[in-house]
């Protein structure tokens, strides 16, 4: 008799055939660091993933290293909101901190966009008659990333998905003496419902109109499959696709047609919703999470980014 239970019937048999595996090493925290904060805050739906100002990032990365995560994506919210020429000083700082503090554990990503710096909360600018200023989006995004490198950033991570971006960003990390700065691009990046929890912990809610006409439609794999592919003409080192859950069908092929690794980002709402499972008692927060990291996984994500990379020690993962 045909018996597929035979071989789910030990741990020992269940991995010994297992196709995939993974731990920390291939799970990155993110980490939000909000200027003129004086204290933690929280944000809904995304448990222990607090505001942070400066003067607790440091901690908050010892104790995560403690916990094995080694890959961090920051994400700084600055005081000031401005229209152009922004300020990237309060990024080096929080940089310098996170280097200073995890003695070369830690692998930084440097999330980068303008919607945190612009009072519109749009990720690229506009000129007089509001159209999209490509040329003056994209100086200022390679500006930012020259800042993030020279104060010690690991990595350059994209988020905006405006053209070209990532040519530009990689000739001016060359031109700076950082060719060894990889660049992980938001590369297949959906315009979605499911990034509420992150416009509050980021400060980043478009101010006016919304972000489509330059994030992607979720009707369209195809679109999804020319921007990685328009990133990793222009150099992206890393691609990804967000939000990761509801991208698992992508990754494969973007894979395959570019030759690199894709990950997936379990997004803000993605992860709130199973955090929000749990308080009503609908799931066990800690098997949905490791579930949902093997779903993406088994999709072929080279990396996830996830809200709850610190857990994975405590959740059984190497
Ligand atoms: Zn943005």
């Amino acid at each position: 008799m045909k018996r597929l239970q035979r071989l789910g019937s030990s741990a020992a048999l269940r991995d010994l055939v297992a196709e995939i595996g993974f731990g920390a090493a291939q799970l990155v925290q993110p980490l939000f660091v909000v200027e003129g904060l004086a204290a933690p805050e929280p944000v809904p739906g995304l448990g222990d993933n607090d505001r942070l100002p400066l003067s607790e990032l440091g901690a908050r990365v010892e104790r995560d290293l403690a916990d094995g995560v080694r890959q961090f994506m920051l994400f700084v919210v600055p005081a000031a909101k401005q229209t152009r020429g922004f300020d990237a000083s309060f990024a080096a700082r929080a940089i310098e901190t996170v280097k200073a503090r995890s003695s070369g554990a830690a692998t930084l990503w440097v999330d980068t966009c303008l919607c945190s710096h612009t009072a519109s909360g749009h990720c690229c600018l506009h000129d007089a008659q509001g159209r999209q200023d490509l040329p003056g989006t994209l100086a200022e995004l390679s500006q930012l990333a020259q800042v993030y490198a020279d104060a010690g950033a690991d990595g350059i991570a994209p988020s905006d998905m405006n053209d070209g971006r990532v040519a530009r960003l990689r000739s001016t990390l060359d031109t700076a003496g950082h060719d060894l700065v990889p660049i992980m691009s938001y590369s297949s990046k959906f315009a979605s419902n499911l990034y509420g929890p992150f416009r509050v912990a980021a400060d980043s809610a478009p101010q006016h109109g919304d972000r489509r006409s330059y994030q992607l439609d979720v009707r369209s794999a195809r679109a999804a499959q020319a921007a990685s592919l328009r990133c990793a003409e222009e150099g992206a080192d890393l691609l990804m696709v967000k939000p990761g859950m509801s991208s698992i069908d992508l990754i494969a092929g973007i894979a395959a047609r570019t030759g690199l690794p894709v990950g997936a980002y379990q997004v803000s709402g993605e992860y709130a919703s199973l955090t929000l499972l749990a308080r009503e008692g609908l799931a066990n927060f800690d098997a949905a999470l490791l579930e949902s990291w093997y779903v993406m996984r088994r999709a072929g994500a080279a990396f996830i980014i996830t809200y709850g990379a610190r857990r994975a020690r405590a959740l059984g993962l190497p």
